[in-house]
C-alpha cells in the first residue's frame, strides 16, 4: 500500500490534521490503539473563550473560537454526526467585590460576553446571590461521539488501522518510510501524551492528570447554559448524567480515579448547586501538556518526513482545529508555521 501519511493516534489532533490533509487530496493511513482513557476519550469537551479567576481572554480566542465553530459544524456535515452544541457558559461571581470588578470591565468592546447580571439568575439551582456573567461563543463538543462518527467514515474509507504502531518497526529512509506492508512518503505522529515516542522524546512535555465525576442532580438543570464556577456541569448529550470537572495532578500520572480528586470536584460542587446530586462515576484522563503550555506542532530536527502535532493541553478542542490548518498548510504549501507553537523553538535541546 503506497500513501502520502502515516498518522499515528486517533484523537482531537489527529481528526483536525486528518481533515485538513484531505482538503489537499492527500492519502492517509490512521493507527490507533484504542485506548479507553485517551485524554479525547475522557475530556468533557468545553470550550470557552473566556477563562480563570480574572476571567480572562485564552490566548488567540478571537481567531481560534470562530474557526473550531466552523470545523466541526463541517465534521458533523461530512461525518453525518451531532456532536457541536453551542452553549452560553454561565458564570456566577463569587462576591460583590467579583461583581465591581468585572462590571467596571463591561464598558469594553468584548464580543464573548452576552450578558452580565447583578442579582441572582438562577436561584432554583445554583448559588449566585451576587449574579454572574453569560459568554457568548462558548459550548462543548461531545468527544466521545465525534470520534465514533469520525472513525466510522474512516473504516468505511479505508483508512483506519486499530492497532499500535511499533515504532522499532519503522524503516525511515530519506524519500520514505517503510512500515510492514505500508510505504509511506511521511509520518505525523498525533500520539498523545506518555506515548514514550523516540522520535520525540527530548521536547520539554509536563503532562497533567485530569480528573471528572458523572453525577446525576434531583431535577434537570436549565439546559440553555453551561453552569461554570471552579468546576463545569456539561449534560451529556445521550445520557441522564453531567460531566462534572475537572482536577490538575501533576504528579502520579496514572489513570486511577482518586479520593483526592472527589472531594476536590465535591467541595466545589457543593459551593455552586443548592439542589442534591448523587456521584454515578469517576474517571480519569491525562492531558498532553508542555513545559511553555504550548502546543508542540513540526518537523524533526533531522527527519525530514517526520512530524508532531501534540501538546493540545487543557485545551484541545479548540486549538487543534485552527492549527491543524496552519500545520498542514506549512508542510504542504511550506507557508511558515506560527513561531509559538512550532517545535523548533527547541531545537537546542535535541541532540542524535
Ligand atoms: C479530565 C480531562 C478533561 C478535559 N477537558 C477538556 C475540555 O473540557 N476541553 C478541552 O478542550 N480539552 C479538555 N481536555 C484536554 C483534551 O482532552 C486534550 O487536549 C486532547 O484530547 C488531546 O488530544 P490528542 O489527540 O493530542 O491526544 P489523545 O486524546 O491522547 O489521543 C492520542 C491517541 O493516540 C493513541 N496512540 C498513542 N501511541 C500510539 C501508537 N504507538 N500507535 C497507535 N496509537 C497510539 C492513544 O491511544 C490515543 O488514542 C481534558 C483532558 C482531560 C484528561
Amino acid at each position: 500500500m503506497q500513501i502520502d501519511y502515516i498518522i499515528v493516534g486517533h484523537g482531537l489532533a489527529s481528526v483536525a490534521v486528518v481533515e485538513h490533509l484531505k482538503k489537499y487530496s492527500k492519502s492517509f493511513l490512521v493507527f490507533s490503539d484504542e485506548n479507553p482513557n485517551a485524554s479525547s476519550k475522557v475530556a468533557a469537551g468545553l470550550y470557552n473563550p473566556v477563562t480563570g479567576r480574572k476571567m480572562k481572554q485564552t490566548w488567540k480566542a478571537t481567531e481560534l473560537f470562530p474557526y473550531l465553530e466552523e470545523f466541526y459544524s463541517g465534521l458533523e456535515k461530512s461525518t453525518q454526526g451531532k456532536f457541536l452544541h453551542k452553549k452560553a457558559i454561565y458564570r456566577p461571581f463569587l462576591s460583590l467585590e467579583d461583581q465591581n470588578d468585572w462590571m467596571a470591565k463591561t464598558n469594553r468592546s468584548d464580543h464573548f460576553i452576552n450578558a452580565t447580571y447583578t442579582v441572582s439568575h438562577f436561584p432554583e439551582y445554583i448559588n449566585d446571590e451576587f449574579g454572574g456573567i453569560l459568554l457568548n461563543r462558548s459550548g462543548f463538543l461531545d468527544v466521545k461521539e465525534m470520534l465514533e462518527c469520525h472513525r466510522s467514515k474512516l473504516i468505511s474509507d479505508k483508512q483506519f488501522r486499530n492497532e499500535r504502531l511499533d515504532f522499532e518497526k519503522l524503516d525511515i529512509k530519506e524519500d520514505r518510510i517503510l512500515y510492514n506492508d505500508i510505504q509511506s512518503k511521511s509520518i505525523i505522529f498525533c500520539d498523545g501524551p506518555l506515548s514514550k515516542n523516540p522520535f520525540f522524546d527530548w521536547l520539554p512535555t509536563a503532562p497533567v492528570k485530569g480528573e471528572i465525576l458523572h453525577i446525576k442532580t434531583e431535577k434537570p438543570l436549565p439546559n440553555e447554559v453551561i453552569f461554570n464556577r471552579g468546576v463545569f456541569l456539561v449534560k451529556s448529550p445521550k445520557h441522564d448524567y453531567y460531566r462534572v470537572g475537572a482536577t490538575y495532578e501533576w504528579n502520579n500520572l496514572d489513570y486511577e480515579p482518586t479520593e483526592k480528586a472527589r472531594k476536590q470536584l465535591t467541595d466545589k460542587l457543593d459551593d455552586l448547586l443548592n439542589i442534591k446530586y448523587e456521584v454515578l462515576e469517576q474517571v480519569a484522563g491525562i492531558r498532553p501538556a508542555s513545559k511553555d503550555r504550548r502546543p508542540l506542532i513540526g518537523n524533526h530536527p533531522e527527519l525530514k518526513n517526520v512530524f508532531i502535532f501534540n501538546g493540545l493541553g487543557t485545551k484541545g478542542v479548540s486549538l487543534a482545529p485552527f492549527f491543524a490548518n496552519e500545520f498542514v498548510e506549512s508542510i504542504i504549501n511550506l507557508k511558515k508555521l506560527n513561531d509559538e507553537v512550532n517545535i523548533n523553538r527547541y531545537y537546542p535541546l535535541y541532540s542524535s
